[in-house]
């Protein structure tokens, strides 16, 4: 059995009191086990970061940049073999797993900018002979806890600005698919980062506990499902740390009656399913607006949902491949019987979905409803799956308020031809991230990620400029530098530069 250890800054024979198998959603086999850290692990690590970081930090940003572009290049040289990795731990087809890390690299290219964005602020004679000027020091270590459903994009988001902007980082990756992180990390070192500035610790809650209450920790950031983003919230402020934590989502995809259909079809089918639906910013929900638009919608819907090929991660003609472990496949389709039993109407079953050849496989099949209500439970939460709910809506404000109202607000698309119905949309809706016929609006790297309501707790977002502000505290520095002679008098009232 293939051990996947950590990838520390010190000697460590790999071994650990617990492990947590990793399996081949393909086939449903145990391909590896992951040793699980606990927090004499994490002590060491967080040593060793604090050897290292104060001559990082002092290093400069130009130098710090170089590291981001030689990693970059090697990232690049060697894509083909971190995609089959990624792909033989998640599940995601060959071509998404290299999106996934694409994604992630761009973010990198973001911080082959950094001395540019850590330029600071300055003003010459904010007062008689004073000048004040601010910058941006590093929080000194960070630690980032990412999700199984994007395993080189967001270790990616973090460790880029982290280590950019001069922190030291520690990255726990999912323990379903700890691979990528890895490699990531040795790849960082071949590039030129000095060893202790990025650390892998793998683990569980007892690692991630470990992280929340360690003292030499500054910041932490968090993405993955809602009530574990919400306690890593709460645990870390209550122990003084700057966090940020990303949370679930629920996507909606509202279609008015002017929308291209074809060309929604076609941008359901990918946004839906793609990943077998296993992406924070899936659109799970289709809300059509007006019966016409739900009859026609749903009449072009099915047959390209039934077209949908399935298959293992590897094969270059599927449009998805399996979900990441059989207990999500459980879930899943635990969530395809709600449905049911709450009175959706079931338009395509995906349960029961084999592939012949890989019958132990965690596959679940394209499922479609119609008729879903805002008061269903399997509407209100998260399935995280190829399921995508039909929920009809009356009117624009209707549809606008589905969204709105829902405990996500991580993205939302609208499908117009309307540009005053999509601009009066993008403004009231109660989302953080909107896409006007833009199924997936993930931002790019120099803009921001973060959600809204359950979807983000804290208030930064992931990269771009507010990656920066959360990686970094402001220093502000008010100066003045007298001609000599005399000594002014005492001032016993606050000074005011007027
Ligand atoms: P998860 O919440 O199960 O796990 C996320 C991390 O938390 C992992 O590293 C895991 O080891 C750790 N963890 C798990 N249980 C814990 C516990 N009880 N205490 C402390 N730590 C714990 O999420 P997942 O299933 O890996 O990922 C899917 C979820 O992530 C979905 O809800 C998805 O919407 C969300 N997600 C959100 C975004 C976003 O940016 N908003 C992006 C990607 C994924």
């Amino acid at each position: 059995m293939r051990d996947i250890s950590h990838k520390l800054a010190f000697a460590h024979d790999g071994k650990a009191a617990r492990y947590s198998d990793v399996f081949d959603p393909n086939d449903g086999t145990v391909q590896a086990r992951v040793a699980l850290g606990d927090a004499a692990l994490l002590d060491k690590a967080v040593e060793a970061a604090k050897k290292a970081q104060p001559a990082w930090a002092a290093v400069n940003p130009q130098r710090r940049a170089r590291v981001m572009f030689n990693f970059k290049a090697l990232v690049e040289k060697h894509m083909d073999e971190l995609a089959h990795l990624l792909s033989s731990e998640h599940g995601k087809v060959i071509a998404d797993a290299k999106g996934d890390i694409q994604r992630g690299l761009e973010v990198i290219e973001f911080c082959c900018g950094i001395p540019h964005v850590l330029k600071g602020e300055y003003t010459q004679g904010a007062g008689p002979g004073i000048d004040v000027y601010s910058f941006r020091q590093p929080i000194g270590i960070g630690a980032g806890i990412t999700p199984f459903n994007f395993p080189g994009m967001i270790p990616l988001w973090m460790s880029g600005v982290a280590i950019a902007t001069g922190n030291a980082f520690i990255m726990k990756p999912s323990e379903r698919d700890p691979s990528v992180p890895v490699r990531l990390a040795e790849l960082f070192l071949e590039a030129g980062l000095p060893e202790g500035i990025l650390q892998v610790v793998q683990g569980d809650k007892e690692m991630v506990d470990a992280i929340l209450d360690h003292p030499d920790i500054g910041a932490i950031s968090f993405v993955g499902s809602s009530d574990i983003a919400h306690y890593v919230y709460k645990r870390g402020v209550d122990n003084g740390k700057r966090v940020q934590a990303m949370g679930g989502a629920k996507n909606h995809g509202i279609v008015m009656p002017d929308a291209d259909l074809d060309q929604v079809v076609n941008d359901l089918s990918g946004a839906a399913f793609g990943s077998a639906g296993e992406r924070c910013m899936a659109l799970p929900v289709v809300t059509p607006v007006g019966e016409k638009t739900a009859i026609a919608l749903r009449e072009k819907l099915i047959p390209a949902i039934e077209a949908l090929r399935v298959g293992v991660s590897t094969d270059p003609d599927a449009h998805y491949g399996p979900v990441v472990t059989a207990a999500h496949k459980a879930k899943i389709e635990d969530y395809i019987q709600m449905g049911v039993d709450e009175g959706a109407e079931l338009v395509v079953d995906g349960r029961g979905f084999t592939l012949q050849g890989h019958e132990e496989g965690f596959f679940v099949g394209p499922t479609l409803f119609d008729h879903v209500k805002p008061s269903m439970r399997s509407y209100q939460e998260e399935i995280f799956g190829p399921v995508l709910q039909m929920v009809r809506a009356e009117s624009f404000e209707e549809a606008l308020a589905f969204p709105s109202q829902h405990q996500y607000g991580n993205g939302v698309a609208i499908f117009t031809r309307n540009g005053h119905a999509a601009r009066e949309f993008a403004a009231r809706v109660n989302v953080g991230m909107v896409g006007i016929n833009v199924p997936i609006p993930v931002p790019v790297a120099y803009h921001t990620f973060g959600g809204w309501k359950r979807s983000a707790f804290g208030d930064t977002n992931q990269h771009g400029m507010e990656g920066v502000k959360f990686w970094t505290k402001v220093k502000t520095i008010t100066q003045r530098w007298p001609d000599g002679g005399g000594t002014g008098d005492s001032a016993f009232v606050i000074p005011t530069m007027g």
